[in-house]
């Protein structure tokens, strides 16, 4: 049984063929696979009902299924969705009031072996990488079950991305292609991984790369992501500017804010210090507590206060709002609940 969701036109386009189809009934499927998301091939509505019951004894529209499916108060979605080798993965849809825009927050791994301590996703351990159907199943998923459009897409599930680049980079030319995603509503979210940097700014990547940095010095960044010690700051530096040198793009430095740990007036001077001369706008991430550890939320006062001091640097600085934080939303909590 072939799987339509994930497969390109001229993959289609086999099966029709095998079929004794024409090309245009290819179309017609990607259509109602990637624009218009339908569930089975019986909504297929402009095939023949003969010609859609020959596809039903050689294809079907997916093989993912939605395991759970939580909606925030502030309508942000979120779901758990099982492969057929049974392993899960949680996607996010957010959508973000006033605008038309809708973004699909992706994994890439089941699990991730970067092993973070404030990360829930890292304490299981790496499980295994998603292939790119897989990836871009997540957004087919989400498309048909809401019946709406997904615009824009994070990278920022569970797993590392940089460590699953050849799926990575093939879902984003497919969410490209198929899906009519441009490059630059696709944000690429990274714990630091120098070699997939340096892919990444040999490729030209158009998209946006955002580095979870979380530390403004060696010490405190060891602490909080082990990557550290592999890929320490002043090398990590110079891959980005090389990545900003090659792409002309601005990148985006995701900084975690932990009460008492990384938000003080010495860790903003430090930070500012380690970004002065890179290409980059910041958005600080309020720490949103897991089960495991011990850290805690900022307050309110210590981000606006960190904020501003950024600021005086002539960075831009946003705070990520915090999106369906009463239904688990952090990245591998919603997993870790059901296993
Ligand atoms: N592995 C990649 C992408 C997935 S994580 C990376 O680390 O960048 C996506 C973002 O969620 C990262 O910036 C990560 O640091 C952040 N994150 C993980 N656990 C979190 C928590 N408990 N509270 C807030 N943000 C968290
Ligand atoms: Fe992996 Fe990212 Fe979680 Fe770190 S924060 S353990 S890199 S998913």
């Amino acid at each position: 049984m072939k799987i339509l969701s994930g497969l390109n036109l001229q993959e289609i386009e086999q099966i029709t063929n095998e079929l004794g189809a024409s090309k245009f009934r290819a179309r017609q499927i990607h259509n109602w696979i990637y624009l218009k998301s339908v569930n089975t091939i019986d909504e297929m509505t402009d095939l023949s009902v003969k010609f859609r019951d020959e596809l039903k004894k050689v294809a079907t529209v997916s093989d993912t299924k939605i395991k759970v499916k939580q909606e925030s108060s502030d309508g942000t979605l979120k779901y758990l969705l099982e492969f057929p080798d049974g392993e899960c993965v949680e996607t996010v849809l957010m959508r973000f009031d006033n605008r038309a825009n809708l973004t699909a927050c992706v994994s890439s791994q089941v699990g991730c072996a970067v092993n973070c301590s404030f990360c829930a996703t890292g304490k299981r351990g790496f499980i295994r990488n998603l292939s790119y159907k897989e990836i871009i199943e997540q957004v087919l998923t989400i498309q048909r079950d809401t019946g709406l459009k997904v615009t824009n897409i994070v990278f920022m599930g569970q797993g590392e991305p940089l460590l699953n680049l050849d799926n990575v980079l093939k879902a984003m030319e497919i969410f490209n292609e198929n899906f009519q995603i441009g490059a630059r509503r696709i944000t690429v979210s990274t714990s630091g991984i120098v070699p997939g940097i340096k892919r990444l700014a040999d490729n030209d990547m158009q998209s946006t790369l955002a580095i979870s940095l979380h530390a403004p010095n060696h010490d405190i960044r060891a602490q909080l992501m082990q990557i550290e010690n592999k890929y320490p700051m002043p090398e990590l530096k110079k891959a980005l500017k090389n990545y900003i040198e090659k792409t002309g793009r601005r990148i985006t430095i995701e900084y975690l804010l932990i009460k008492d740990l990384n938000d003080t007036l010495e860790s903003a001077k430090q930070l500012v210090n380690y970004l002065h001369d890179l290409k980059c706008n910041i958005n600080l991430i309020p720490y949103n507590p897991t089960e495991k550890n011990d850290y805690q939320k900022p307050s309110g006062n210590s981000i606006m206060r960190f904020k501003s001091l950024l600021e005086q640097s002539g960075k831009k600085v946003t705070v990520r709002l915090e999106r369906g934080a009463d239904i688990d939303a952090a990245c591998g909590q919603l997993r870790g609940k059901v296993k």
